[in-house]
């Protein structure tokens, strides 16, 4: 039986330091809680932002909550081309050499030098969860999406285990508007290769190489 995976959206949205929040928010401030997400622990705030790049910017960008210790901006590929910065497709947490922008809030203005990411695709789940689907934290596997007319299979989605997470699997909104993302829309993770790892790209090279796996 394949483990059938809730996929959502995650649209632009900031996780903040404790320090940043605080210049943009005012002195002792902390963030208001508005909405549970589907992480444990993890919540939308009613706080919101706006964020500025070369040609362009957002406004009410909604921070998450609670704070992290580095600010983090996550936005798609189409809104890096808005904003005017490079797109650079990381894990949470990895932002050595990532672009930065300009957060202003309602007390002051953030200058990141870094911490713009367009988040790499991933897979939310527990232990367990990882034993039915014969998978483990970091694989890197395809996805194949329900959809009406236009299914998918996505290559490079990370798994990510944790006992504190909750089964989902988290696309941005160019990635879920790729196969016109339904109310509810689910996947299952595809064996390719004997359920092996493979690169996509090392496929696509291959294949045109005229080399048939
Ligand atoms: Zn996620």
């Amino acid at each position: 039986m394949n483990l059938k995976i809730p996929i959502e959206t995650s649209a632009r949205h900031i996780h903040l330091s404790q320090q940043d929040f605080e210049i943009l928010f005012g002195p002792g401030s902390r963030p208001t809680f508005f909405r549970e997400l589907s992480q444990p622990g993890q919540y939308a705030c009613k706080e919101r932002l706006t964020v500025v790049g070369p040609k362009g910017r957002f406004e009410k960008v909604i921070v998450l909550g609670p704070c992290r210790s580095h600010t983090q901006v996550e936005i798609s590929v189409t809104d890096a081309r808005r904003l005017g910065i490079p797109s650079v497709i990381r894990q949470s947490g990895d932002l050595d050499d990532t672009p930065g922008c300009l957060l202003i809030g309602p007390s002051g203005k953030v200058q990141l030098e870094k911490g713009v990411i367009v988040a790499k695709r991933h897979i939310h789940m527990t232990p367990v969860d990882a034993i039915r689907a014969h998978v483990k934290d970091n694989d890197i596997v395809f996805v194949i999406t329900t959809s009406y007319e236009r299914s998918l299979i996505f290559s490079d989605v990370v798994v990510r285990v944790d006992p504190s997470f909750s089964l989902a699997m988290h696309v941005d909104t160019d990635e879920a508007n790729a196969f016109a993302n339904e109310d509810h829309p689910t996947g299952v993770i595809l064996k390719l290769f004997n359920g092996h790892t493979y690169s996509l790209q090392t496929w696509a090279d291959e294949l045109q190489a005229g080399i048939d796996r």
